[in-house]
Protein backbone atom coordinates (compact mmCIF):
# COMPACT_ATOMS: atom_id res chain seq x y z
CA UNK A 1 0.00 0.00 0.00
CA UNK A 2 0.63 3.41 -0.34
CA UNK A 3 -0.39 6.87 1.31
CA UNK A 4 -0.50 9.97 -0.52
CA UNK A 5 -1.02 13.43 1.28
CA UNK A 6 -2.42 16.73 -0.16
CA UNK A 7 -0.21 19.58 2.24
CA UNK A 8 -2.69 22.56 1.95
CA UNK A 9 -5.43 22.53 4.60
CA UNK A 10 -4.42 18.58 4.92
CA UNK A 11 -1.19 18.33 6.49
CA UNK A 12 -1.38 21.60 8.14
CA UNK A 13 -4.80 23.18 9.06
CA UNK A 14 -4.10 25.98 6.30
CA UNK A 15 -4.47 26.49 3.13
CA UNK A 16 -0.84 28.54 2.78
CA UNK A 17 -0.79 28.95 -1.28
CA UNK A 18 -4.37 30.32 -1.40
CA UNK A 19 -3.86 32.35 1.85
CA UNK A 20 -0.77 34.03 0.23
CA UNK A 21 -2.40 34.59 -3.33
CA UNK A 22 -5.21 36.16 -0.73
CA UNK A 23 -2.87 38.54 1.22
CA UNK A 24 -0.45 39.51 -1.00
CA UNK A 25 -2.65 39.90 -4.32
CA UNK A 26 -6.32 40.06 -3.35
CA UNK A 27 -7.70 41.48 -6.51
CA UNK A 28 -5.91 38.76 -8.96
CA UNK A 29 -6.75 36.21 -6.42
CA UNK A 30 -10.59 36.90 -6.40
CA UNK A 31 -10.72 36.84 -10.16
CA UNK A 32 -8.90 33.88 -10.60
CA UNK A 33 -10.61 31.60 -8.25
CA UNK A 34 -14.09 32.74 -9.73
CA UNK A 35 -12.96 31.42 -12.97
CA UNK A 36 -11.71 28.53 -11.56
CA UNK A 37 -14.76 28.05 -9.95
CA UNK A 38 -16.71 28.46 -13.31
CA UNK A 39 -14.37 26.19 -14.63
CA UNK A 40 -12.64 28.83 -17.55
CA UNK A 41 -8.92 28.25 -15.74
CA UNK A 42 -7.03 25.01 -14.89
CA UNK A 43 -6.36 25.26 -11.27
CA UNK A 44 -2.35 25.26 -12.54
CA UNK A 45 -2.90 28.62 -14.63
CA UNK A 46 -4.41 29.72 -11.69
CA UNK A 47 -1.57 29.56 -9.55
CA UNK A 48 0.79 30.75 -12.06
CA UNK A 49 -1.23 34.27 -12.82
CA UNK A 50 -1.26 34.31 -8.68
CA UNK A 51 2.41 33.61 -8.44
CA UNK A 52 2.85 35.86 -10.82
CA UNK A 53 1.74 39.15 -9.35
CA UNK A 54 2.95 37.95 -5.37
CA UNK A 55 5.69 40.24 -5.11
CA UNK A 56 7.47 39.12 -2.03
CA UNK A 57 10.77 36.70 -1.96
CA UNK A 58 10.98 33.22 0.03
CA UNK A 59 12.44 34.74 3.09
CA UNK A 60 9.15 37.51 3.25
CA UNK A 61 6.59 34.31 2.75
CA UNK A 62 7.92 32.44 4.83
CA UNK A 63 7.59 35.22 8.05
CA UNK A 64 4.43 35.38 6.40
CA UNK A 65 3.30 31.87 7.14
CA UNK A 66 5.31 31.65 10.68
CA UNK A 67 3.20 34.67 11.81
CA UNK A 68 -0.31 32.43 10.80
CA UNK A 69 0.70 29.96 13.47
CA UNK A 70 0.26 27.05 10.30
CA UNK A 71 -0.02 23.67 12.63
CA UNK A 72 0.76 20.18 11.43
CA UNK A 73 -2.41 18.39 11.76
CA UNK A 74 -2.64 16.00 15.07
CA UNK A 75 -1.51 12.16 14.63
CA UNK A 76 0.75 12.91 11.99
CA UNK A 77 4.00 11.54 13.44
CA UNK A 78 2.02 8.81 14.53
CA UNK A 79 0.66 7.92 11.11
CA UNK A 80 4.01 7.82 10.00
CA UNK A 81 5.69 5.47 12.18
CA UNK A 82 2.31 3.18 11.67
CA UNK A 83 3.18 3.16 7.77
CA UNK A 84 6.96 3.05 8.56
CA UNK A 85 6.38 -0.75 10.87
CA UNK A 86 3.71 -1.83 7.60
CA UNK A 87 6.73 -0.64 4.37
CA UNK A 88 3.96 2.02 3.53
CA UNK A 89 5.64 4.53 1.63
CA UNK A 90 4.22 8.18 2.69
CA UNK A 91 4.71 10.56 0.19
CA UNK A 92 3.70 14.38 0.47
CA UNK A 93 1.93 15.54 -3.01
CA UNK A 94 0.88 19.59 -3.37
CA UNK A 95 0.15 21.60 -6.21
CA UNK A 96 1.99 24.29 -3.88
CA UNK A 97 5.51 24.56 -3.41
CA UNK A 98 8.21 22.84 -2.14
CA UNK A 99 10.17 26.03 -1.26
CA UNK A 100 7.32 26.50 0.95
CA UNK A 101 6.53 23.37 2.51
CA UNK A 102 9.61 21.79 3.03
CA UNK A 103 10.73 24.36 5.76
CA UNK A 104 7.14 23.72 7.59
CA UNK A 105 7.80 20.16 7.62
CA UNK A 106 11.33 20.30 8.84
CA UNK A 107 9.88 22.50 11.65
CA UNK A 108 7.73 20.16 12.67
CA UNK A 109 10.20 17.68 12.85
CA UNK A 110 9.20 15.75 10.12
CA UNK A 111 11.02 14.91 6.83
CA UNK A 112 8.71 13.13 4.47
CA UNK A 113 9.46 13.08 0.25
CA UNK A 114 7.60 16.02 -1.32
CA UNK A 115 6.27 16.26 -4.70
CA UNK A 116 5.32 19.48 -5.28
CA UNK A 117 5.79 22.90 -7.74
CA UNK A 118 8.90 24.73 -7.83
CA UNK A 119 8.94 28.72 -7.81
CA UNK A 120 11.86 31.30 -7.96
CA UNK A 121 9.65 33.90 -5.50
CA UNK A 122 10.98 37.72 -5.76
CA UNK A 123 10.05 41.39 -6.02
CA UNK A 124 9.11 40.93 -9.51
CA UNK A 125 6.42 37.73 -8.99
CA UNK A 126 7.35 34.01 -8.66
CA UNK A 127 8.37 32.03 -11.92
CA UNK A 128 6.92 28.57 -11.35
CA UNK A 129 8.08 25.52 -12.37
CA UNK A 130 5.34 23.00 -12.43
CA UNK A 131 5.86 19.49 -12.05
CA UNK A 132 5.76 17.78 -14.94
CA UNK A 133 2.21 15.67 -15.29
CA UNK A 134 0.25 14.63 -17.81
CA UNK A 135 -2.88 16.00 -19.31
CA UNK A 136 -5.49 13.80 -17.12
CA UNK A 137 -8.48 13.34 -19.64
CA UNK A 138 -10.91 13.96 -17.02
CA UNK A 139 -10.24 17.16 -15.84
CA UNK A 140 -8.33 18.21 -18.65
CA UNK A 141 -5.29 19.81 -16.18
CA UNK A 142 -2.10 18.28 -15.45
CA UNK A 143 -3.87 17.13 -11.92
CA UNK A 144 -2.68 14.54 -9.18
CA UNK A 145 -4.55 11.93 -10.81
CA UNK A 146 -1.53 10.78 -12.32
CA UNK A 147 0.23 10.64 -8.98
CA UNK A 148 -1.77 8.15 -8.27
CA UNK A 149 -1.80 6.06 -10.98
CA UNK A 150 1.85 6.24 -11.85
CA UNK A 151 2.92 5.57 -8.72
CA UNK A 152 0.71 2.46 -7.67
CA UNK A 153 2.82 -0.27 -9.57
CA UNK A 154 0.09 -2.84 -8.65
CA UNK A 155 -0.63 -1.57 -4.46
CA UNK A 156 -3.46 0.06 -3.22
CA UNK A 157 -3.30 3.48 -2.73
CA UNK A 158 -4.97 6.00 0.18
CA UNK A 159 -5.42 9.50 -0.99
CA UNK A 160 -5.86 12.39 2.11
CA UNK A 161 -6.92 15.49 0.63
CA UNK A 162 -9.42 18.03 1.38
CA UNK A 163 -9.63 20.78 -1.69
CA UNK A 164 -9.75 20.98 -5.31
CA UNK A 165 -6.79 19.37 -6.72
CA UNK A 166 -7.79 16.14 -4.96
CA UNK A 167 -11.01 15.66 -6.82
CA UNK A 168 -9.52 13.22 -9.22
CA UNK A 169 -6.62 12.10 -7.46
CA UNK A 170 -9.20 11.18 -4.20
CA UNK A 171 -11.54 9.63 -7.36
CA UNK A 172 -8.46 7.42 -8.64
CA UNK A 173 -7.58 5.87 -5.09
CA UNK A 174 -8.36 2.79 -3.41
CA UNK A 175 -9.21 4.48 -0.37
CA UNK A 176 -9.80 8.26 0.41
CA UNK A 177 -10.17 10.08 2.79
CA UNK A 178 -11.39 13.72 2.80
CA UNK A 179 -12.98 16.47 4.53
CA UNK A 180 -13.85 20.35 3.96
CA UNK A 181 -14.73 21.23 0.24
CA UNK A 182 -13.32 17.77 -1.50
CA UNK A 183 -15.80 16.00 1.25
CA UNK A 184 -18.53 17.98 -0.56
CA UNK A 185 -17.33 17.33 -3.35
CA UNK A 186 -17.72 13.91 -3.36
CA UNK A 187 -20.68 13.75 -1.13
CA UNK A 188 -22.16 15.33 -4.63
CA UNK A 189 -20.81 12.58 -6.46
CA UNK A 190 -21.63 9.64 -4.42
CA UNK A 191 -18.34 8.45 -4.11
CA UNK A 192 -17.68 6.51 -1.01
CA UNK A 193 -14.80 8.31 1.16
CA UNK A 194 -14.09 7.98 4.96
CA UNK A 195 -13.86 11.80 6.46
CA UNK A 196 -11.16 12.93 8.44
CA UNK A 197 -10.23 15.97 11.21
CA UNK A 198 -6.74 14.61 12.00
CA UNK A 199 -4.10 11.93 11.21
CA UNK A 200 -5.05 9.63 14.11
CA UNK A 201 -8.26 9.29 12.47
CA UNK A 202 -6.81 8.52 9.18
CA UNK A 203 -4.31 5.79 10.94
CA UNK A 204 -7.61 4.23 12.17
CA UNK A 205 -9.25 4.24 8.57
CA UNK A 206 -6.28 2.78 7.59
CA UNK A 207 -5.62 -0.21 10.51
CA UNK A 208 -9.58 -1.06 9.63
CA UNK A 209 -8.56 -0.82 5.50
CA UNK A 210 -5.60 -3.29 6.18
CA UNK A 211 -7.26 -5.75 9.26
CA UNK A 212 -10.87 -6.00 8.78
CA UNK A 213 -12.92 -6.61 12.12
CA UNK A 214 -13.11 -10.38 12.57
CA UNK A 215 -16.76 -11.32 11.94
CA UNK A 216 -17.38 -8.66 9.45
CA UNK A 217 -15.20 -9.99 6.45
CA UNK A 218 -17.14 -10.04 3.11
CA UNK A 219 -15.84 -13.63 2.77
CA UNK A 220 -18.79 -16.34 3.74
CA UNK A 221 -18.01 -18.12 6.69
MG1 LIG B 1 -5.51 21.05 -0.10
ZN1 LIG C 1 -7.81 15.30 -13.33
Amino acid sequence: MLLLLDFDGTVVDHDCLATIAEHFTPGVFAETEGKLDAGELGLNEVIARQFAAVDATLEELLLFLRGLDVRVRDGLPELVDFCRERYIDVTVVSSGFEELIHPILLGAGLDLPVVANHATFGRDGAKVTFVDRPICSVCGDRCKRSEVTARRHGQAVAYVGDGFSDRCAAQAADLAFARDRLALYLDGLDVPYTPFHDFHDVRRGLATYLEPTPGRSARPA
